[in-house]
């Protein structure tokens, strides 16, 4: 076993050269190496995948990367066999897989889907077709946290960042993982716009009672774009105390939103510091390698094959993952009326004509945002991105750094570069710093505004 572990970690590490970060994160993280055999001549390598769709797709695009991968390390010819397995190494860190809930028997892997469609969870969101980048590794990090402890991880995981990032693909994700491992487990997947129509109905009805039998008592309650409920003072109240129950109980709630809770208006003190006090994580808008994933993994369900060049044509001039499905759902159709084969030339045919073109919008530059911030706060361009580490220079360079990364999405070692070649670490580091003050210190908040306001005009 722990041969396997480490000729298969010498293969990573030689993969994670060849393929981008997201596409390792995305496939290669989910395999390991789950028996070796084989002659004299030749070996037999079997790589245990963690679900039939990482192994379709591993098999079908990355087979000859891998053969090649492991005849160098183990210096013998190899034939590759690919089977869905969960990882043994894994599931004894992780005490929860290996209760018998798990075991996927037909049964349970029904009741699981009968778990969700009550639960109203998607099925097609999941972690296993997540793909993960900078711009929501940290997201990630703590949705899975949160998967694999709930009610304990972060109380409230809070998901914030603009459209079509993957926040409701990323929230469901937990609760896909939940009722798989536990399909009795209550969880309730809701937008905050259903939540109001909710009380508000029983509020009409006289049925509030019910209203709280259906919320108070659950294990996991994810609310999908909270910040509907801001403003409205019945919706709020009931939501306080339905947050109060849960939590208390020992139950999980995640939320998303479109800003962070300092920048929701009109919502109540109260929800805001309680949101304050569990984790908030931002995702970015996806960078290209991300969207290349992306595209690969919804063709890849979508049952075509896209050839490489296809992909990177369609991440480079779609900005928005949401946008990316319906280009995909376009071209198949356009592939099937006028039956072609779809190869680049047929994808930028298509790409010409889309209304994605028109409707990509006008981001701000990097070097417009270091111009406004070093204009905002009177400091020197050179000074802003130099070494002093005075605090009247290094916390607008921090806010800098927050909202090269927040605004523009850009990746942190992009931000680092721009930033007189600073560290991700660093980049990382004052983006957290930020997003915190920001959620206490009014000051902060109207500066961030303020310049982004600026960036606007
Ligand atoms: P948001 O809630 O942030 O507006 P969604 O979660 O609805 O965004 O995502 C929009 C679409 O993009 C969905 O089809 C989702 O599956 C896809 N998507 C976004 N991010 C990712 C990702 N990292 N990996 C795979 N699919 C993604
Ligand atoms: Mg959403």
């Amino acid at each position: 076993m722990l041969d396997n572990i480490i000729v298969w970690n010498d293969a990573l590490e030689s993969i994670k050269i060849s393929v981008s970060s997201a596409i390792f994160s995305t496939w290669f993280s989910q395999t390991h190496l789950s028996s070796l055999s084989g002659t004299n001549e030749k070996y037999v390598v079997e790589v245990g995948c963690n679900s039939s769709f990482v192994k379709n797709t591993i098999e079908t695009r990355y087979y000859g990367l891998i053969q090649d991968t492991m005849a160098k390390v183990l210096e013998k010819p190899c034939d590759l066999i690919f089977v869905v397995k969960v990882n043994p190494a894994k599931t004894e860190q992780n005490p929860i897989i290996t209760t018998p809930l798990f075991e996927t028997t037909k049964t349970n892997s029904e009741d699981a889907k009968n778990a969700m469609i009550k639960s109203k969870i998607r099925q097609g969101y999941s972690f296993e077709n997540f793909a993960v980048s900078s711009s929501n590794q940290m997201a990630h990090a703590a949705a899975e946290a949160v998967a694999q402890n709930p009610g304990t991880a972060y109380n409230p995981l809070f998901i914030w960042g603009g459209v079509g990032v993957g926040k409701t693909h990323l929230m469901v994700a937990v609760g896909h993982s939940v009722l798989k491992q536990n399909p009795e487990a209550k969880v309730l997947f809701c937008t905050g716009e259903d939540f109001t129509n909710d009380i508000v109905e029983g509020i009409r009805n006289k049925t509030t009672q019910s209203f709280r039998n259906k919320y108070r008592k659950l294990g996991v309650l994810l609310i999908d774009d909270i910040q509907f409920i801001a403003g409205k003072d019945a919706v709020q109240e009931e939501f306080f105390h339905t947050f109060n129950a849960v939590t208390s109980a020992g139950g999980q709630i995640i939320l998303t939103s479109d800003k962070p809770p300092s920048e929701i208006s009109k919502l109540e003190e109260r929800l805001r510091s309680r949101f304050e006090a569990g984790l908030i994580v931002d995702v970015a808008a996806p960078d290209f390698e991300l969207r290349c994933a992306i595209t690969q993994i919804k063709s890849a369900e979508k049952g075509i094959e896209l050839p490489m060049d296809a992909v990177q044509m369609i991440a480079a001039n779609i900005e928005a993952a949401r946008k990316i499905e319906g280009f995909l759902i376009k071209l198949i159709s356009a592939a099937k009326v006028k039956k072609s084969q779809i190869t680049p030339e047929f994808v930028e045919s298509l790409l010409g004509k889309g209304p994605e073109e028109n409707s990509r919008s006008v981001r701000a530059k990097p070097s417009d945002v270091i111009d406004t911030v070093s204009k905002y706060f009177s400091i020197g361009k050179r000074v802003l991105l130099g070494s002093s580490r005075q605090r009247p220079v290094a916390r607008p360079r921090q806010v800098l750094m927050y909202l090269l990364r927040t605004h523009l999405g850009l990746p942190l070692e992009e931000v680092g570069r721009l930033i007189g070649n600073r560290d991700h670490t660093t980049v990382m580091h004052a983006v957290e710093k930020i997003t915190h003050l920001a959620s206490s210190d009014v000051q902060i908040r109207e500066d961030i505004l303020g310049i982004k306001n600026q960036l606007r005009g």
